[in-house]
C-alpha cells in the first residue's frame, strides 16, 4: 500500500478535458493526461483492500489494480507497466475508453469517490510506450500450427497476440479495409486517437501476426477453405446486426444507422473516402438511443457542425447518483453525462418514436410520445402517456438502439454453427458446435465492452492453444 492515509488526505480529481469551444472544432482526444504529481496523489488514495473488489469483481481482466497503484505511488513505473501488461494486452486503449466497472466496484465508492483507476492505467501504458518498454515479444519455439482469426476487433486482436506469442502462425482476416473492428470504425477519434491503435498493431506485426484486410470470410474465402488451410479457426466477428426502428417513415432518406454515420466520420478523419452518406452539418439531428453509441453520435454531430442535436431514450431517466436496483459493487445504472453531452445536446427520456415524415422523400419531422413504465406480472411494460404526443422538425435521424447479434449470413450459416437463444454463436468454453472452430468477443456474448472482448479473446486463445497442443 502506497500511503496508508492517502484516501483521507486526498480527494478524487478528474483528468483534465480540453475546453469545449476548442475541441468541437477538431477530432483530437478530449481527455488530457494528468500531471504526474497529481496522478501520484490519486494512486496514493488506494487502500490496498484485503478483498480488492476493483480487481476481483469489477475488472473482467482481473487487472492487478492495488499493486499497480502502489507501484505508481513509489515511482516504479516500469514494474507498474509489466503488471498491467500481464493481464491486459491493450491497457492504453482500456485506459482511455473503458467505462471502468473497477471504479464502480472500488471500496472507496461506498462512502466517497473511487480511486482514479482508469486514468492511472492510461498513464502507465503511455509511460511504457514513451520509454520504449513496449517491444515485440517473439515466441521462443514455433509449434507449426496455423490459426485463422476472423475479425480484428479487440477480441480478435487480443487472441491473435496471445496465440502468436504461444508460437502459432496466426493470420487475422478482416472484411473491412483497416484493422481494429469497432476500435477503428466505431469509437470516434475524440475518444480514441487511431494512432494509439496503430502503435499497438506495429508491435503485433513485429511479433509475427499477419493481417489481411478486405477479406470477408465466408464470402471471399469459403468455410471449407478455412477449415482446410488452418488447424483452428477463431471467430471474433462482433455483433454487427443493428437493432432497427420499425415505424412509418423508416425508409426515408437521411435516416441512418449509427455505425454508418460513425464509420463515415472515422474514415474522413483518417483521410479516407469522400464522406459517403449524410453529414450533420447545418442540420437538426435526432439521435435515437440513449446509450454510449448514441452519445458518440452526439459528439460526432456536433463536430460536423449540426444546428441542433436531440437524443431520445425510451427508458426512464436513471437516478443521478445511487440506484437501489444496482447496489455496490455492481455497475450502477445511473445517469451518465459524457463529454459529448456537455458539448450541447437536448436529452429526453421515456420517449417512443412513433413516426417519421418527410418532404420529397427526405426525413423532415419526428413524431413521438412520452411513455410510462409499469411493473406487470410479465415484467416492466410501457404505456403511452395520453396527451404527451409531440413532433420536432429534423433533417437527420441516427438510429443508435444497440445491436441484436452477430451476422448470420455468410460464415455462421455456412459452417452450420449452433446459436444461442439470442442469436449469438453458442459455445462451451469458446468451442463452438463445430470441432476446431472457436468463438470470442461480441459474436459470443452479444454487444458488450472492450475490456470484456479482450478478456474473451485471451481466454479463447487459451482454449485454442490447449486444443492444438494438449
Ligand atoms: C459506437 C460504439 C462505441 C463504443 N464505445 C465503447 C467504449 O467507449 N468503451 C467500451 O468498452 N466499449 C465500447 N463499445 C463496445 C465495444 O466496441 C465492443 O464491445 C467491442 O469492440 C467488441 O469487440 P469484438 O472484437 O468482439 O468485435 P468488433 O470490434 O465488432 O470487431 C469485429 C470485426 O470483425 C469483422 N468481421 C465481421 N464479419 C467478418 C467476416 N465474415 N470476415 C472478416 N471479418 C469480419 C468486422 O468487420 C469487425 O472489424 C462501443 C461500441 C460501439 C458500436
Ligand atoms: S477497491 Fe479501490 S481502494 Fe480497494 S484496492 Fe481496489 S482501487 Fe484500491
Amino acid at each position: 500500500m502506497g500511503k496508508p492515509t492517502g484516501f483521507m488526505e486526498y480527494k478524487r480529481q478528474e483528468p483534465p478535458h480540453r475546453p469545449v469551444a476548442g475541441r468541437i472544432g477538431d477530432s483530437f482526444e478530449v481527455e488530457l493526461p494528468m500531471p504526474e504529481p497529481d496522478l501520484v496523489r490519486q494512486a496514493a488514495r488506494c487502500m490496498d483492500c484485503g478483498i480488492p473488489f476493483c480487481h476481483g469483481g469489477g475488472c473482467s481482466l482481473a487487472n492487478l489494480i492495488p499493486e499497480f497503484n502502489d507501484m505508481v505511488y513509489r515511482g516504479r513505473w516500469r514494474d507498474a507497466a509489466e503488471l498491467l501488461h500481464a493481464t491486459n494486452n491493450f491497457p492504453e486503449i482500456t485506459g482511455r475508453i473503458c467505462p471502468a466497472p473497477c471504479e464502480a466496484a472500488c471500496t472507496l465508492n461506498v462512502t466517497d469517490d473511487p480511486v482514479l483507476i482508469c486514468h492511472i492505467e492510461r498513464q502507465v501504458a503511455e509511460r511504457a510506450f514513451d520509454s520504449g518498454w513496449v517491444v515485440p515479444q517473439r515466441p521462443g519455439k514455433l509449434t507449426g500450427r496455423k490459426v485463422a482469426v476472423i475479425g480484428s476487433g479487440p477480441a480478435g486482436l487480443a487472441a491473435a497476440q496471445q496465440l502468436v506469442r504461444a508460437g502459432h502462425e496466426v493470420t487475422v482476416l478482416e472484411k473491412s479495409d483497416r484493422i481494429g473492428g469497432l476500435l477503428r470504425y466505431g469509437i470516434p477519434d475524440f475518444k480514441l486517437d487511431k494512432r494509439i491503435l496503430d502503435r499497438r498493431l506495429d508491435q503485433m506485426r513485429a511479433e509475427g501476426v499477419q493481417f489481411q484486410t478486405g477479406v470477408a470470410a465466408g464470402e471471399d474465402l469459403s468455410a471449407h477453405y478455412l477449415r482446410d488451410k488452418f488447424d483452428a479457426v477463431l471467430l471474433a466477428m462482433g455483433a454487427g446486426r443493428p437493432r432497427d426502428l420499425s415505424v412509418p417513415g423508416r425508409e426515408l432518406e437521411n435516416v441512418v444507422f449509427a455505425m454508418d454515420f460513425l464509420t463515415r466520420q472515422n474514415r474522413l478523419v483518417a483521410g479516407l473516402g469522400r464522406g459517403e452518406g449524410p453529414s450533420a452539418h447545418g442540420r437538426v439531428v435526432a439521435v435515437i438511443g440513449g446509450g454510449d453509441t448514441g452519445s458518440d453520435c452526439v459528439g460526432t454531430s456536433i463536430r460536423q457542425g449540426a444546428k441542433e442535436v436531440h437524443q431520445f431514450e425510451i427508458m426512464p431517466r436513471p437516478p443521478q447518483r445511487e440506484n437501489p436496483d444496482t447496489p455496490w459493487p455492481e455497475y450502477p445504472r445511473i445517469l451518465r453525462t459524457t463529454s459529448s453531452h456537455e458539448e450541447g445536446c437536448r436529452r429526453r427520456w421515456s420517449v417512443r418514436t412513433t413516426e417519421l415524415t418527410g418532404i420529397s422523400g427526405r426525413v423532415a419531422q419526428l413524431r413521438g410520445v412520452e411513455v410510462d413504465w409499469r411493473q406487470t406480472p410479465a415484467g416492466p411494460r410501457m404505456y403511452d402517456r395520453e396527451g404527451s404526443e409531440f413532433s420536432i422538425p429534423v433533417d437527420l435521424v441516427v438510429l443508435a438502439m444497440g445491436f441484436v447479434h452477430v451476422e448470420h449470413a455468410g460464415l455462421v450459416d455456412a459452417m452450420g454453427l449452433k446459436r444461442d437463444q439470442r442469436g449469438n454463436i453458442a459455445a462451451d468454453n469458446h468451442s463452438t458446435s463445430v470441432d476446431g472452430v472457436f468463438v470470442a468477443g461480441d459474436a459470443a456474448m452479444g454487444a458488450s465492452l472492450v475490456v470484456r472482448a479482450i478478456d474473451s479473446g485471451r481466454s479463447a486463445a487459451r482454449a485454442v492453444h490447449r486444443w492444438l497442443c494438449g
